[in-house]
């Protein structure tokens, strides 16, 4: 029988989870596009039929509700709900898929509103109960996290006897032209990078001021960047799980300009989370910027420039010390001739779509809620290379200084 796939969130990764499982419509079957503004959703879709000939069915829904959601998974009948809203809405839409007994994958861990903090405890409190409803939840599956926590596994399966230290490194050098915008969502993006550092070494979290660690690594394909020490959420997921770690660290290119904007932003109070009074109306300073903002989805056509991300993982194999980089490159320009997105939503929509295939196709498989670094990653990386995110290992001898700080 046909499958059923309910995608929601209209946004820039909206856009291309919708296009790549309309390219892969064997497996999706029929897809219905649920988001908060219906006409965004029509926009995807209508683009979705000219390019590939697939239809896609849109509706409304505000995901914040659980009885709407319930109403929408029913109606739908769907197999799956990839969730590529907001953070803010994981729990709720967890919540819908356990009620109705549906699949749920989604791309970044939950966050309440009114705190800037994500973590992946409440969504892991809920393993049980997706256990027990026989449903597998499959979190993060984006490319940080998503690709990052593969290709650990990928190392840690193919590489290493054991992996002693990982530098996750996220360089994005595309251009768009603005002064300043934020590749995507800007609130969740702007708590992150404006967040406290954060990286595990020797079994405990050490936490640096925002920005505090800088350091500059030669990115192969495009050339040495700034890149800056953040507590990234995969982080948590892969100190359970990955054997013989001692230390693990992300680092985020950000050029000159983003920084200084985003301080002086910080210092006047625009990166406020709480609501503040202004002529008699309540604002929250993070959203009234937001909306200045331009909007990510909008900046697909004007970016230029490549995206590399990838793992640098030391270790030992057969008793012998070892270092391998495993990484992707992306160009904005190609991304955005395919899809109509730039590099950013590409990046993320595509793993969104390939870890639900996997389940679709019951090649991942499990009851509960998962980290993709639980998974054989030998399936993902082979639908890496087929859905337009091919990767390449680079491996360093002893001696050997390129790339490194
Ligand atoms: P956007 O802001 O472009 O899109 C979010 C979409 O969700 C919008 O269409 C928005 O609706 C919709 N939405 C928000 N609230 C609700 C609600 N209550 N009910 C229904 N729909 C709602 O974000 P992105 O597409 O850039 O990002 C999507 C997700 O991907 C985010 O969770 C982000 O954190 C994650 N991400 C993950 C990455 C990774 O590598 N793992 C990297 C980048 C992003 P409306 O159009 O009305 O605003």
């Amino acid at each position: 029988m046909s499958k059923k796939t309910l995608i929601v969130g209209a946004g820039g990764v909206g856009n291309v989870v919708a296009f790549k499982c309309a390219m892969n419509a064997d497996t999706f079957g029929d897809i219905t596009l649920a988001s908060r503004t219906l006409s965004k959703c029509n926009d995807i879709a209508d683009n979705v039929k000219m390019r590939t000939g697939i239809e896609i069915e849109t509706v409304q829904v505000d995901a914040d509700s659980v009885p709407e959601l319930i109403e929408l998974i029913t109606t739908t009948g769907a197999n799956i709900v990839i969730n590529v809203a907001l953070p803010y809405q994981d729990l709720t839409i967890m919540d819908a898929c356990q009620h109705c007994c549906v699949d749920y994958l989604d791309t970044a861990n939950y966050e309440h509103p009114d705190t800037a903090k994500f973590e992946y405890k409440e969504q892991w409190a809920r393993d049980e109960e997706f256990r027990k409803t026989n449903i597998m939840g499959l979190l993060g599956s984006g490319f940080d996290p998503g690709v990052t926590n593969v290709f650990c596994a990928y190392a840690q399966k193919h590489y290493f006897d054991e992996i002693h230290t990982i530098d996750i490194l996220d360089c994005n050098a595309g251009d768009h032209g603005y002064p300043f915008a934020t590749n995507f969502n800007p609130e969740i993006n702007l708590r992150e990078v404006s967040a406290k550092g954060r990286y595990w070494e020797n079994g405990e979290w050490i936490e640096t001021e925002p920005m505090a660690i800088k350091q500059v690594w030669d990115y192969p394909e495009i050339g040495p960047k700034d890149s800056y020490l953040l507590y990234h959420e995969e982080m948590e997921s892969l100190v359970k799980h990955i054997k013989g770690l001692k230390r693990i660290r992300f680092f985020m290119t950000f050029g000159e300009s983003y920084l200084t904007h985003m301080k002086c932003l910080e210092n006047v109070g625009m990166l406020g989370i709480k609501e503040v009074e202004h002529k008699g109306q309540k604002i929250i300073p993070m959203e009234f910027l937001a909306t200045l903002l331009p909007d990510p989805a909008s900046l697909g056509p004007r970016t230029k420039g490549k995206t590399n991300i990838g793992i640098f993982a030391k270790g030992i194999k057969d008793g012998k010390e070892r270092t391998v980089y495993i990484y992707q490159v992306s160009d904005h320009e190609q991304c955005y001739a395919e899809v109509m997105s730039q590099g950013v939503s590409y990046t993320t929509g595509v793993p969104a779509m390939i870890g639900a295939k996997l389940m679709l196709e019951g090649k991942w498989q499990g009851k509960g809620v998962f980290n993709l670094e639980e998974f054989d990653p030998d399936p993902f990386m082979e639908e890496l290379n087929v859905q337009g995110l091919p990767w390449k290992v680079m491996e360093l001898q002893a001696d050997e200084t390129r790339l490194v700080p």
